[in-house]
């Protein structure tokens, strides 16, 4: 029999966590598995004799946090976080139950196998294989698996970091999803993204006020029409450009491996070459706006007094007050703002020693890795752990086939991780654990 190895575990741990359904409907009530899936965790790591503290934030809402000495204790401690939760799936619409962990033309499929329990499997396998081995890490490492990522982190890692800040002491640096995953140039060069940056979320709701009356009246006070102006001219908005230092510097990076030259003044003209990843990487050179909802009147002919509109707005570092100057300027001065839910953006610098070990670690199981920092235009628990003054990295490393279509499966239909490519990500975890 082969020995046990953290490559060889992985798959089996990745496809028990996609058996147990943990889907975050975003209503507390409905969400299920957090609880289950946590314990499965803390069964892991227990049978490998690491005390794991489970900590509920609501019924069944579990985040478990351990931490694994290191052998230089003085040293700031690394955070690999990952949540457990998923979006829900609609069964109807896949091509195997999103709950089985079907494995099958080499790949496990099912909610949350990218998205992202394949790295929380990783984790997993790789703490278990160094128990079995006597493997001590370079310094504290703190494992933090969280529940509700995918609705707003309430019940997850804001909640960690607002009533057990203590769990996380002395952790310096952190790494967690949406980064680490290659993107390939050709036979000989991949790039492996690297999150360095996180663009900021302000979801927002428009309110607009107007004479209550009659819908057979003339009536040129309506909350509806104006409101409907205002939602339009957001839409049809386009943020000017801006370049981050990030983006620029991934930009750089993509136009040298495809052989294109740079030109920062048409930075579009590159990320139109990047297909299935330009759209990922177009919503990171300006900040965003987009209309989702709309709410008004309760009967067809009573004009209402109010009609309101939620915005979900995307802002880039340092932008977050610019942006709501210039969406001022465009919904006019009418319109009340009311914030839904705030979150700054996030931005590290790519250097340094935990880069250096990143960079290796990929090129030792991909001599074609080159690792490369960009910024993710969505939001992850790093932009909770930030706030504790922990330096956030997005790498979980994934070695994909140069046709999948990678960013479509987050939260997509028929989403699935290739099997050696999590194999792949069990190793580099391995050697990037073990020499950060
Ligand atoms: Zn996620």
């Amino acid at each position: 029999m082969e020995p046990l190895t953290a490559a060889g575990e992985v798959v089996g741990i990745c496809r028990d966590l996609l058996r147990i359904d943990t889907s975050n409907t975003g209503d507390p009530r409905t969400t299920v598995g957090e609880r289950v899936a946590a314990e499965y965790v803390a069964a892991q790591l227990s049978d490998a004799g690491i005390e794991s503290v489970l900590h509920e934030s609501a019924p069944k809402r579990a985040n478990l946090v351990a931490r694994i000495p290191g052998a230089d204790r003085s040293r700031g401690a690394l955070l690999v976080h990952g949540h457990l939760d998923v979006v829900p799936a609609d069964a109807s619409e896949w091509s195997v139950d999103p709950f089985s962990g079907e494995e099958k033309d080499g790949y496990l499929w099912g909610r949350g196998a990218i998205d992202m329990k394949d790295f929380d499997a990783m984790m997993l396998a790789v703490v278990r294989d160094w128990q079995r081995n006597g493997v001590v890490p370079p310094r504290d490492i703190v494992l933090a698996f969280t529940a509700d990522e995918e609705a707003g982190m309430e019940y997850g890692s804001q909640f960690l970091v607002r009533e057990h800040a203590d769990l996380f002491e002395g952790c310096t640096e952190a790494i967690g999803e949406v980064g680490g995953f290659s993107y390939t140039i050709n036979d000989d060069l991949r790039l492996y993204l690297v999150e360095t940056a996180e663009k900021g979320i302000d979801w927002l709701r428009l309110h607009a006020k107007g004479r209550p009356g009659h819908g057979s009246f003339v009536h040129d006070d309506n909350a509806v029409t104006a409101l409907a102006e205002a939602v339009a001219a957001v839409g049809r908005h386009k943020f000017p450009m801006t370049i981050t230092p990030t983006v620029r510097s991934f930009l750089e990076q993509v136009c040298d491996a495809i052989g294109i030259e740079f030109d920062p003044a048409e930075p579009e003209l590159a990320i139109a070459k990047l297909g299935p990843i330009a759209n990922l990487i177009g919503a990171t050179v300006r900040n965003t706006a987009n209309p989702t909802r709309l709410e008004a009147g309760y009967k067809d002919n009573v004009i209402p007094g109010r009609a309101s509109a939620t915005i979900d707005c995307r802002t880039l570092p340092g932008q977050a007050e610019s942006f709501l100057a210039e969406l001022r300027s465009v919904i006019g001065p009418d319109i009340e703002i009311e914030h839904l839910q705030q979150q700054a953006a996030l931005e590290t610098g790519f250097d340094g020693d935990l880069v250096a070990a990143m960079s290796a670690a990929l090129r030792a199981e991909d001599p074609g890795a080159r690792a490369v920092p960009y910024m993710l235009s969505g939001g992850t628990d790093a932009k909770a752990f930030t706030t504790l003054g922990i330096r956030c990295f997005g790498f979980a490393p994934l070695k994909l086939p140069a046709d999948l279509n990678f960013s479509a499966l987050f939260h997509g239909v028929d989403e699935r991780v290739p099997v050696e490519g999590l194999q792949f990500g069990a190793r580099v975890l391995d050697r990037f654990l073990r020499s950060s």
